[in-house]
């Protein structure tokens, strides 16, 4: 009598790191004007997409990265990284690979109040990889924020798509390898990250981040 065999990969939900556990952040924003955290996509949106990087050295900001991570915290908001990596299960990744681009993200941009990162892949029917809402979810649950204040900024259809399953809200950075398709269906797009921020910021703080952005150039 033979005996079923155990599925390849066990599916056990994504890699939540950092953040509050359980405790919600203080109410910064009690007329709720601003939403309650901003989200950020990995590859293509914060950094340049290299298919499956482990390494760090490769790790290279988007246009405007730093700047617009920074308006969004100073205007009180957390910040997270929602990230499809799927390397891992295909055996091109390892755990600490992953853990290395992430430190070296967060040297060139500071630290996210949290990480949900997917490391199943296509085939392996999780609930978190992108564009299934899971990875919102989690990241909102371990912020302690409601997932219909929250935004997700993101450079393809999947990151609009996991958001609006999530009932936050999808903002896309277009690249050059962003299709027509998914921009014509978006809800919002801006140019570059700190035009997707200012979209989320009340005027006067919207004024700052223009004049940041000046001094940027
Ligand atoms: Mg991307
Ligand atoms: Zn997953």
């Amino acid at each position: 009598m033979t005996r079923p065999t155990a599925p390849r990969t066990l599916v056990t939900g994504p890699w939540l790191l950092g953040g509050p556990t359980g405790t919600p952040p203080p109410p910064c924003d009690p007329d709720a004007t601003l939403p309650a955290a901003v989200l950020f996509d990995r590859d293509g949106t914060l950094v340049t997409d290299v298919p499956y990087n482990g390494d760090p050295e490769k790790v290279a900001l988007m246009p405007t990265a730093r700047e617009a991570v920074a308006a969004v915290r100073a205007a009180g908001i957390p910040t997270g990284v929602v990230t499809n990596q799927s390397g891992v299960a295909r055996g091109l990744l390892t755990h600490r690979q992953v853990m290395a681009v992430r430190r070296r993200v967060e040297e060139l941009l500071g630290p996210f109040a949290v990480w949900a990162v997917c490391p199943h892949g296509p085939a392996d029917g999780c609930g978190c990889r992108k564009p299934a809402p899971g990875l919102v979810l989690a990241a909102c649950r371990r912020l302690g924020v409601p997932a219909h204040r929250t935004v997700v900024i993101g450079d393809i259809g999947t990151d609009m798509d996991a958001a609006r399953a999530a009932g936050a809200r999808g903002v896309l950075v277009p690249t050059s390898l962003t299709r027509p398709e998914e921009i014509a269906a978006a809800d919002a797009t801006a140019y570059d990250l700190l035009g997707a921020v200012r979209l989320l910021l009340p005027p006067a703080l919207r004024r700052s981040v223009a004049r940041t952005r000046e001094e940027a150039r």
